[in-house]
């Protein structure tokens, strides 16, 4: 299995060139950022442990990269959710389907418990903290087991950098937890490389907040932000109609979550800085397209007369 060494390609997009350095070629399961996050654990000896206990959001990239963990290691992954939409154990798709074929066991909360369920990270504290043969996995992957795989990353990035000497290197990614962002500015930003991300889930001061939870740092990427308060998971007409225009002018497929948000923040700033030569990180995500693209086509694609 080759996690490392993902190649980087060359695009224009608006006009402007760019970089991409596709981490969503690393693996089809062990998706993007994740891998790299998850990297660490896929190399630790879990000899003793028979279970991967984790949560999130029943539709999470990482759900299914801890299920291919888990699946590699021949171990099983619980994974709690608050709430499962019905619709879901209907008609599985994306991350939900994909962590299923894998075996993971995906647990409802609110299914088993009723309205008054805590929350998972409280669950999980409660019944699985002092269990030996558990491994406890934070959500999003936002702990500091993720710094040795996005370090990795990080040294894939210097060593293409050496290549492209005297440019004004600027390395773009979307944040979730913040996690990548971080730990790729503390080896980048000392080696005169800014690192940009924007808050995809919840605002700069929620996404700074993340990074202080993580530890002290030297450093911090820089944050670029819309004008209008965006909420994750919502659907955006512009974000579907940048991703689109992304599609049609590099023939790649990005993610529907995260990327669109950034490229939006990347546009302007890219018009106001045209000395930059611009490193984006493809971080994967794709199969949760799966559930975002029918939304957006449903939303935006649907024949006027039928309204
Ligand atoms: C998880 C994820 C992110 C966010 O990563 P963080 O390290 O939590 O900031 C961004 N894009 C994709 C596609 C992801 O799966």
């Amino acid at each position: 299995m080759n996690l490392n060494n993902s190649p980087v390609t060359q695009h224009q997009f608006q006009g402007h060139d760019f970089h991409l350095k596709r981490d969503d070629l690393l693996h089809s399961h062990f998706n993007g950022n994740k891998a790299r996050k998850f990297a660490e654990l896929l190399e630790t000896d879990l000899t003793n442990v028979t279970q991967l206990v984790g949560w999130g959001s029943a539709q999470a990239n990482s759900l299914t990269s801890l299920a291919a963990l888990a699946k590699i290691k021949g171990i099983k992954l619980k994974y709690f959710v608050d709430h499962k939409p019905a619709w879901l154990d209907q008609n599985p798709n994306g991350n939900y389907r994909a962590a299923k074929e894998l075996g993971a066991e995906i647990i409802s909360l609110k299914e088993q418990l009723g309205p008054n369920a805590p929350h998972p990270h409280a669950y999980i504290q409660a019944n699985f903290a002092s269990s030996t043969n558990s491994y406890i996995v934070p959500e999003g992957g936002r702990f500091q087991s993720a710094r040795q795989g996005i370090v990795q990353l990080a040294e894939e990035i210097l060593s293409w950098s050496r290549f492209e000497k005297n440019k004004k290197i600027k390395v773009a990614l979307p944040s979730g937890t913040g996690t990548t962002a971080l730990y790729l500015a503390q080896v980048l930003a000392p080696q005169g490389i800014e690192v940009l991300t924007c808050p995809c889930v919840g605002g700069k001061h929620y996404l700074m907040q993340q990074f202080d939870e993580l530890g002290d740092f030297s450093y911090y990427p820089t944050i670029l932000e819309l004008e209008n308060k965006h909420h994750f998971g919502k659907l955006y007409l512009k974000d579907y109609e940048i991703w689109r225009l992304l599609q049609d002018e590099t023939h790649i497929e990005f993610d529907l979550l995260y990327d669109p948000m950034m490229w939006r923040c990347l546009l302007p700033w890219l018009s106001d800085n045209p000395d930059a030569s611009l490193l984006y990180i493809h971080q994967g995500g794709l199969l949760g397209n799966e559930t975002m693209l029918p939304r957006y086509r449903r939303k935006y694609d649907a024949p006027k007369d039928e309204w």
